[in-house]
């Protein structure tokens, strides 16, 4: 098991960093990524993992500490995992209701057994920029993409992700609700789960 006492989260998000420091406790310091560089590496990476681990590997090397990166995004079956990786820019940029637009375009004709997604969490820690062994903790989100959207809660694809255990979209979820189900909830369980917290 990996002793930590500081460590650098890869991503400028003060949010993310709250959240995370919150699930940490007192005895780890979370610190940006943006306190060593403005730079953020280009994800090259055809996978989550793929790229949550250049994201740790980057903020290892600028940092000079262990490096937390998460990566996540919408999966949809019938297009053979796509939106994926390219999830916040599918539709080149022009923002969440652009996306879930042309989703919803795609799937036009789709029969509701065939729309079947998953929302994907994917967490890399690296203990050095070099580390040969990365922590990965992988969150999936089982669901279904609904024909029109629901709900005003959340972000992105939320309005569009059918969740099965509650009957509901989960932005009709309200967001400590979600925050138990989600894939980042269960990468992050798992995560926990892997430094012993
Ligand atoms: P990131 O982790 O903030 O980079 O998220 C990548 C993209 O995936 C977001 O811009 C959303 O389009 C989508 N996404 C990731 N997690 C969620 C979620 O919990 N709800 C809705 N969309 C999400």
């Amino acid at each position: 098991m990996i002793q930590l006492t500081e460590l650098v989260l890869a991503s400028h998000n003060a949010g993310k960093l709250k959240e995370l420091q919150a699930m940490l406790g007192d005895a780890v310091r979370v610190r940006s990524v943006g306190e060593f560089s403005a730079v953020e590496p280009e994800e090259t990476g055809l996978s989550f993992v793929e790229n949550a681990i250049l994201k740790a590997r980057n903020a290892a090397r600028v940092s000079g500490l262990p490096a937390l990166a998460d990566d996540s995004g919408l999966a949809v079956d019938y297009l053979g995992g796509a939106p994926g990786i390219y999830s916040a820019r599918y539709a080149d940029g022009q923002g969440d209701a652009a996306n879930n637009a042309k989703l919803l375009e795609a799937l036009k004709d789709v029969a509701p057994e065939q729309r079947g997604a998953q929302f994907v969490c994917c967490l890399a820690l690296v203990r050095h920029a070099d580390d040969p062994l990365p922590i990965i903790c992988e969150g999936l989100w089982h669901g279904r993409i609904l024909p029109a959207a629901q709900g005003a809660h959340g972000f992105g694809y939320d309005p569009l992700f059918w969740v099965p255990e509650r009957d509901c979209s989960s932005a009709e979820l309200i967001p400590a609700e979600k925050n138990q189900l989600s894939h980042r909830a269960r990468a992050m369980a798992l995560f926990k789960q892997r430094l012993g917290l």
